[in-house]
């Protein structure tokens, strides 16, 4: 179907936005800006939701929907995205947050989801290094409160003294988790976004923490619920190969053919919507191009060798560092049974990056999500957005414009709306 950009004899002419990317970025501004607008969404994919991807598996004799994406979120700090739910009638789980780490070559297992399975090896109960670890903790946890510097977070532990344990150990795989990039990677994050974010998001208190939950039925529950309000507005495996200004509005190139919109919201990652443009402006190439997106291979499986040794060390999101030869590298593994409640009798895992250490006859599925890369440089680019979106009918949205989780993709999606002149 080729759109004209013209509208039906004799209806009203209500101004035409094209919505590029149906993840809950695209979907957010296309439910908001259809209260005003006459939006069409594209996406290259053949289900709507990008990250939010929901399987089903049947193991055992019984059937589950597992993420294999977006999977938690909670009630302090996902606002938007809990307003849509209710507004959809979704409801949520209550998933336990916990963080685990094995280190083979050190011997080393803990959880630290409460003292039982901090101290699941009980050998850490007199383990100098592991007490001086858990010292660097509470130490880490009064200072990046305070935290207001620039720098990286390697540049921090160094400066601060902090002990090898404490970072190999804790910090740089908790960081490595939650922004799903390698250990190494993560001592070049930026020391100022993981204070900030880990003061937030309840990571420094030993108490008064938020309550995290997953999507009841899965994260489709919810895109099947917009994507029912969307209709036929919704146009899949509709790849958009170019955008181009064109004097009164905006051009789009497809496989075939062409239509023409009086603006485009690009609700892509910041490298796909700068590969679009046909002729990026050098404040668009400068910005989408300093926030880089990188891409993980996940695999959804059974092989509980990616788990801690010790079942009574098993968490929610689960590190194994890599062994000492370097053969295998660092994985991080989400326990789907703990984080969804599933009641299935066997594992339900969600490994990154750890596909060559998988038991191939364990695997149910294997995935490719990419992630924004975040350093000082990307933030400094983030914070210039208002110079490109928005500008000559071109609007940006997505996670990468702040944090790069779900809420971050909802609130950039509604910025644009409410510049629009729709309010959630
Ligand atoms: C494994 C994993 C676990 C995660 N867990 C969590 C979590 O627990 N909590 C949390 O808050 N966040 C989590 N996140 C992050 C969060 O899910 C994402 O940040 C968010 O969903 C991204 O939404 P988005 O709309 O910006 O992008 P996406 O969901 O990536 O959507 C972009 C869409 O654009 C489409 N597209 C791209 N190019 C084109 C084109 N040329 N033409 C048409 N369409 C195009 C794509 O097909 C895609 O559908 C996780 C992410 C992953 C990968």
């Amino acid at each position: 179907m080729i759109a004209t950009g013209k509208p039906a004899t004799g209806a009203a002419h209500r101004s035409r936005i094209a919505i590029v990317g149906a993840g809950v970025a695209g979907l957010v501004a296309a439910r908001l800006l259809g209260r005003k607008y006459d939006v069409r969404l594209f996406d290259a994919n053949d289900r709507a939701g990008g990250h939010s991807h929901t399987v089903m598996v049947n193991v055992a004799g019984g059937e589950y929907r597992v993420d294999t994406g977006f999977i938690v979120c909670n009630n302090r700090n996902y606002p938007l995205f809990l307003n849509l739910l209710e507004e959809l009638k979704v409801g949520l789980v209550p998933a336990e947050m916990s963080f685990s780490v094995s280190n083979p070559a050190l011997g080393l297992e803990y959880n630290g989801h409460n003292l039982n399975t901090l101290f699941a090896q009980r050998r850490n109960l007199w383990r100098g290094a592991f007490g001086l670890m858990l010292y660097d903790i509470l130490r880490f946890n009064r200072i990046a409160r305070r935290y207001n510097g620039g720098g990286t977070v390697g540049e921090f532990i160094a400066r601060q003294g902090f002990g090898d344990w404490f970072a190999e150990n804790y910090l740089l795989p908790m960081t490595a988790a939650i922004w799903s990039c390698e250990p190494r990677q993560a001592s070049e994050f930026p020391m100022g976004l993981l204070a900030g974010f880990f003061a937030n998001h309840g990571l420094l208190d030993l108490f008064n923490r938020p309550r995290w939950y997953s999507i009841a039925g899965g994260s489709r529950s919810y895109v099947a619920a917009l994507c029912r309000d969307l209709g036929d507005r919704i146009e899949l495996e509709r790849p958009v190969r170019g955008v181009s200004r064109l004097a009164t509005g905006v051009r789009l190139r497809f496989d075939q053919g062409s239509a023409d919109f009086d603006q485009i919201v690009l609700a892509c990652h910041s490298d796909e919507a700068l590969a679009m443009l046909e002729s990026p402006d050098p404040a668009e190439t400068e910005i989408l191009g300093a926030i880089p997106y990188r891409t993980n291979a996940v695999t959804l499986h059974q092989d509980a060798s990616l788990m801690p040794d010790q079942r009574r060390a098993w968490a929610s999101w689960n590190f194994r560092a890599g062994d000492e030869s370097g053969n295998q590298g660092p994985a991080v593994t989400y326990c789907m049974n703990i984080l969804q409640r599933l009641k299935a009798p066997q594992p339900l895992l969600v490994s990154l990056n750890a596909a060559d250490r998988i038991a191939a006859e364990t695997v149910l599925g294997e995935y490719r999500y990419s992630h924004p890369q975040f350093s000082e440089r990307a933030l400094a680019a983030q914070a210039r957005r208002g110079e490109i979106s928005g500008v000559e009918r071109i609007h940006y949205c997505g996670a990468w414009c702040y944090h790069g989780f779900h809420e971050d993709a909802v609130r950039s999606a509604v910025d644009i709306c409410r510049r629009l002149g729709v309010a959630p």
